[in-house]
């Protein structure tokens, strides 16, 4: 504890505060492209504090959030099947898909279990033999190699009756589709730790230099993430666009290198949508064609599924850092954490869930507000 109590030291950030207000002689423009650094500047109000020299942006960082409808509703689509057992983390059951979500399905009869890791719905399926066992695979690089385990091992095993609905998302071409946009205005990152963490950081280093932006690989804490700030102003004020890693105690230039050799060994780059904002070129992950037995999508004959993303769901504009959440008509009325419209406003690393949980706060009606 005394460990994660210096990453909250009220001193502390209380001096990098003064040194990224004091070092900028313009507003910056930053951009945070992970969910849990999204909930903790929101929280703990960091944008505020800086706002004279810095406009924190919330990027797409958040991995239930950037499932496109699409995935959620073929997610429905085997889940309500007879023979199924659907199995996912417990933030995907309240996504809204175009008819429901998959709390709904269960309550109609669908047999839809949360599980801790795809090993347990690997072990379900085992115990199942008779039945399907299908894992929800959604997330970022940070989820890829314990799902690329779940399938090895499958096949290691001889297990027929496991499959992957995969829904993965990588960071880099996100950063890049946001760079290239016309109407970009995001002049340096924060970078995720967790996915830096898997992946290393060389992926990022032509995009800095290219682009000439700083991307800083950053923790979760608040000193973690004011640090990261403080070194992307003191790259901008001295004219340099660099990586450079905030979170040394984590990451690693190359990553974990046994985790990454899992992941290419299973899953390959392809073209994959993202909500609200449409498909980005090579911006996610599919599963290599030895291991599409494996493959939910193929098993279920759901890979045709095209649907249209509702159009009072402002989901693409918060996620790239068009509109806060509280410039959505939608939000705080229409759309709450208790009845969501899209994914944002259901997700605990969401964009719209954290400024609807720090309304609420100040409401005092005691909210999700940390230490
Ligand atoms: S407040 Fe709700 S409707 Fe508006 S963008 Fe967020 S999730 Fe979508």
């Amino acid at each position: 504890m005394r460990y994660l109590a210096e990453y909250r030291d009220p001193a502390i950030a209380k001096a990098l505060i003064d040194r990224i207000t004091t070092r900028a002689t313009r507003r910056w423009t930053l951009m945070e492209v992970c969910g849990g650094q999204t909930h903790t500047i929101v929280r703990q109000g960091i944008d505020e504090f800086l706002d004279s020299a810095v406009e924190m942006i919330h990027g797409p960082g958040c991995p239930v959030c950037v499932t496109p409808l699409e995935q959620i509703d073929k997610a429905l689509a085997i889940a309500a099947q007879p023979n199924v057992i659907f199995t996912s983390f417990g933030d995907m059951l309240r996504v809204p898909g175009s008819d429901c979500d998959l709390q709904q399905v269960r309550a109609r009869g669908g047999d839809v279990k949360v599980v801790y890791s795809p090993l347990d719905a690997l072990a379900l399926a085992r115990k199942h033999p008779e039945r399907e066992v299908v894992f929800f695979a959604v997330g970022f690089e940070t989820t890829a190699p314990a799902n690329a385990m779940a399938v090895w091992r499958a096949r290691e095993l001889g297990v027929r009756n496991f499959s992957v609905l995969v829904s993965h998302v990588t960071v880099p071409p996100a950063i890049t589709a946001i760079l290239e946009a016309p109407d970009n205005r995001v002049q340096g990152f924060l970078a995720a730790g967790h996915v830096c963490a898997v992946m290393g950081y060389t992926e990022y280093e032509p995009i800095a230099a290219r682009y000439r932006v700083p991307i800083i690989v950053t923790g979760f804490e608040p000193v973690d993430i004011l640090e990261g700030i403080a070194m992307a102003v003191a790259q901008l004020e001295e004219g340099r666009h660099e990586v450079e890693n905030q979170y040394v105690r984590s990451v690693r230039r190359l990553g974990t290198e046994p985790a990454r050799a899992l992941v290419a060994q299973v899953f390959e780059l392809t073209d994959r949508p993202w909500r609200g904002i449409g498909t980005i070129p090579m911006s996610g992950l599919r599963l290599r064609d030895e291991f599409s037995a494996y493959d939910a999508e193929r098993k279920f004959g759901v890979e045709g599924l095209r649907v249209t993303e509702p159009a009072d769901c402002r989901a693409g504009d918060v996620l790239t850092g068009r509109i806060k959440p509280p410039q959505c008509t939608a939000f705080g009325t229409r759309c709450t954490p208790e009845h969501p419209l899209g994914a944002p406003m259901v997700s605990s690393e969401g964009a719209c869930s954290a400024y609807f949980n720090l309304a609420k706060y100040r409401r005092g009606e005691g909210a999700e507000v940390g230490a």
